[in-house]
């Protein structure tokens, strides 16, 4: 052996143990803090935990019913210090919304959403809970899609191309976008034409340009839509998430059982088949380590949500 052809066998040695150190952690965010922001509550608190547990994150935020506040309260009180809080929705389509939205707040909710209707982005409807949500001083997270999964599912807060303009008209509202076409417009090729568009991104999409010019608007990195736009284009995806570092809120919206993509993770979502099997939380949480700086990660599954939520322990 040539000493050339030693060292290269040592290194690839090395190589081979190091590598397979990485391989075992399948978790390498184990030990981080981590508050996975779009938990839709579950029917107990155990199943919250064991999908918190099976994917190693430390906590979690509520998104449920504008009624809650009893629910969370006994959460809380089973697994204190697991639980920083919760968001709540109503239906914003019939009256009284308002007045249900504003009760929850009182009753301690940090925010508004998941609020996902049949509703245009800019109609009367949701602009009535920006303002209100302005008024209250909470943030308020909105799914917007523009392409049904299935037949019958119909579209939600339609026409996130032109939600520059509710950027302008409610300066005071901190508003969350998610959802598909959130995500998909990360492309500034998408024309509505799928619901996850796959393959690489053309650069100077709408959500990365509001998300830059607009200090009101953050993104929650949830769900398929979430973990597509930042796997779809791995070039792009450290850039993206160095730019908007402060803007960029961890969740998962997953639904797997154990956090280990048992059940179903993505449910009545045929699109989505790509996450078949597979934990979102998980999926994203390893595109996350793998893409940003330790620091900036932090801010992403952490620092973020704290600072634009009031999350309390
Ligand atoms: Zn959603
Ligand atoms: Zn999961």
């Amino acid at each position: 052996m040539s000493e050339l052809t030693r060292r290269g066998f040592a290194q690839a040695i090395a190589g081979a143990v190091c590598c397979a150190a990485q391989a075992q952690s399948s978790e390498p965010w184990a030990g981080d803090s981590i508050v996975d922001c779009h938990h839709h509550m579950r029917p107990s608190a155990d199943s919250s935990i064991a999908h918190l547990d099976g994917v190693k994150i430390s906590n979690a935020l509520f998104l449920t019913r504008d009624n809650a506040a009893e629910r969370v309260k006994a959460a809380r009180q089973q697994y204190p210090g697991r639980f920083l809080g919760w968001f709540a929705a109503t239906d914003i389509t019939k009256p009284g919304a308002e007045d249900a939205l504003t009760a929850a707040i009182k009753s301690g909710a940090s925010g508004f959403g998941e609020l996902k209707f049949h509703v245009e982005a800019a109609g009367p409807e949701l602009r009535r809970m920006y303002a209100l949500a302005a008024e209250l001083g909470v943030p308020i997270l909105i799914h917007f899609q523009e392409v049904p999964h299935t037949p019958t599912e119909g579209t939600f807060a339609t026409g996130f191309k032109n939600f520059e303009a509710m950027l302008k008209a409610y300066p005071k509202t901190k508003f969350i976008g998610h959802a598909d076409a959130f995500w998909a417009n990360i492309s500034a090729d998408y024309a509505n034409e799928a619901a996850y568009p796959a393959g690489k991104i053309k650069r100077g999409g709408v959500t990365d340009k509001l998300l830059g010019d607009y200090p009101n608007l953050y993104g929650d990195l949830s769900a398929n839509s979430g973990n597509n736009a930042l796997s779809r284009d791995p070039e792009f995806t450290p850039g993206f998430l160095e730019r908007h570092q402060d803007k960029l809120i961890y969740g998962s919206d997953c639904s797997c059982s154990d956090g280990k993509g048992g059940g179903i993770s993505q449910g009545n979502n045929p699109p989505a088949a790509r996450m078949a099997g597979k934990c979102v939380a998980r999926e994203t949480l390893t595109v996350l380590k793998a893409s940003a700086s330790p620091k900036v990660f932090r801010k992403l599954v952490w620092e973020n949500a704290h600072k634009t939520y009031a999350l309390k322990a």
